[in-house]
C-alpha cells in the first residue's frame, strides 16, 4: 500500500553528495529522509580503489567507503527509503502549507519542505560487450580515480571533448605513452588545451579511429590492446597495444524528472550559482554531479552535500523567523 512521507529535508540520492547532506540535515536536527534510487552508493559502487579521498592512509574500496557513509548517515538519524522519485512538482513553488509534492516508482508520495537533488550523473560508454568486461581490469571512466594504477605503462583515452584531452594530459603524469582516439579529425576541446595535448611528447593522437573492441588475455584477464577502425572506411583496421583505456565520451546528468522543474543547462546540468548550492526554485537545492561538470570528486560532491545541507537548514530557519 502506498505511502504519504513527510519530511523537512528530503534529499534525493544516495551518493557522496546525498549522503553528505543527510549527515549534515540529521546533525542540525531537520530529520532528514533520503530517497535512495535504484542505485544506492552511486557511481562510487562500481569504482575500485579510492586513493584520493582524504582520511584514508591506504585505498579502500569504492563500495565500502559508500556504505560507511551509508552508516554514519543512518547513525545520525537519516530515515532511508528505497525508491525512485519519478514525479516532482517544484517549480510553482511550495504549497500554502510550504511542501513540494514528490512520487516514488513505488506510488509513495513526499511532502518536503525543502529538497536536495542529488541525483548524479552517468558516465557515458562505448557499449562494447568488451568494456564491461574488462571494468575495473582496464577500463575505466576516470582518470583521476585510476590514472595511478598505470604507472609505466601505456593507456588509451577515447573522446574529443575536454574531458579526453584533460584525462589525457593527466595520465601522463603516470604513463609512459597516451594515445587519443578520436573518431573524427578534428578535437571539440577547447583550444588551449588542444595546444597543450599537442605539444606534449607523451601524448600520440590517433584521428578518425574508432574502438571495435577492447582484447585482454591473463587469469584473472586484463586488457591488453584496442581494435580500432576508420569510422569512414572500416575496412582499415588497427590494432593498438596499451594496458587500459579511459572512455571520455561524455556523461549524462540523471535529471529525470526535475529536468523541467528547475534550470538546466542545455545538457541537463542543474544550474547552481557559484558558491552555492540553490537552483533557480527558492527551496530546493542541488549537490553533487548533477550540477557539477567540471570537477566530479567524491569529495566535491560531498562537499556541495554540505553546501546544501547548511543552505536548506538557513531557509527553513528563515520561514520559521517569518512567521
Ligand atoms: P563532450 O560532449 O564535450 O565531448 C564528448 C567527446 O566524445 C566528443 O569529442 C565526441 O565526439 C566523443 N564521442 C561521443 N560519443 C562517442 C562515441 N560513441 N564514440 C567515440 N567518441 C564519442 O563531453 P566532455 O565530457 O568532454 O565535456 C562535457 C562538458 O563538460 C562540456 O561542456 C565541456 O566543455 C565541460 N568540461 C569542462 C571542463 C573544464 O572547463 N575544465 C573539463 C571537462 C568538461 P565528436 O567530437 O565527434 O562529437
Amino acid at each position: 500500500m502506498s505511502e504519504t512521507h513527510i519530511t523537512d529535508i528530503l534529499i534525493v540520492g544516495a551518493g557522496p553528495a546525498g549522503y553528505t547532506a543527510a549527515i549534515y540535515a540529521a546533525r542540525a536536527g531537520l530529520d532528514p529522509l533520503l530517497v535512495t534510487g535504484m542505485q544506492p552508493g552511486g557511481q562510487l559502487t562500481i569504482t575500485d580503489e579510492i586513493e584520493n579521498f582524504p582520511g584514508f592512509a591506504k585505498p579502500v574500496q569504492g563500495p565500502w567507503l559508500m556504505e560507511q557513509m551509508r552508516l554514519q548517515a543512518e547513525h545520525v538519524g537519516t530515515r532511508f527509503q528505497f525508491d525512485l522519485i519519478s514525479k516532482a512538482s517544484l517549480k510553482n513553488g511550495p504549497d500554502h502549507e510550504g511542501y513540494f509534492h514528490l512520487t516514488g516508482d513505488s506510488g509513495d508520495a513526499y511532502r518536503a519542505r525543502t529538497v536536495v537533488i542529488a541525483t548524479g550523473a552517468q558516465a557515458k560508454w562505448l557499449n562494447l560487450p568488451s568494456e564491461q568486461h574488462y571494468q575495473g581490469s582496464g577500463v575505466s571512466a576516470c582518470a583521476t580515480c585510476d590514472g595511478f594504477f598505470y604507472r609505466g605503462k601505456d593507456v588509451a583515452v577515447v573522446g574529443g571533448g575536454n574531458t579526453a584531452v584533460e584525462e589525457a594530459l593527466y595520465l601522463t603524469h603516470h604513463a609512459d605513452n597516451v594515445h587519443l582516439i578520436h573518431r573524427r579529425d578534428s578535437l571539440k576541446a577547447e583550444r588551449i588545451l588542444q595546444k597543450r595535448l599537442h605539444a606534449h611528447p607523451k601524448i600520440k593522437v590517433h584521428w578518425n579511429r574508432e574502438v571495435r573492441e577492447i582484447r585482454g588475455e591473463g587469469t584473472p584477464s586484463v586488457v591488453t590492446g584496442l581494435d580500432l577502425h576508420d569510422p569512414r572506411d572500416p575496412a582499415v583496421k588497427q590494432h593498438l597495444p596499451v594496458d587500459g583505456v579511459f572512455i571520455a565520451i561524455g556523461h549524462s546528468p540523471n535529471v529525470g524528472p526535475f529536468r523541467h522543474e528547475v534550470a538546466c543547462d542545455e545538457e541537463g546540468y542543474i544550474i547552481t550559482p557559484p558558491g552555492t548550492a540553490r537552483t533557480s526554485v527558492p527551496g530546493v537545492f542541488a549537490a553533487g554531479d548533477i550540477q557539477d561538470k567540471i570537477y566530479r570528486q567524491a569529495v566535491t560532491a560531498a562537499g556541495t552535500g554540505c553546501m546544501a545541507a547548511l543552505e536548506a537548514e538557513r531557509y527553513l530557519a528563515e520561514r520559521v523567523h517569518d512567521k
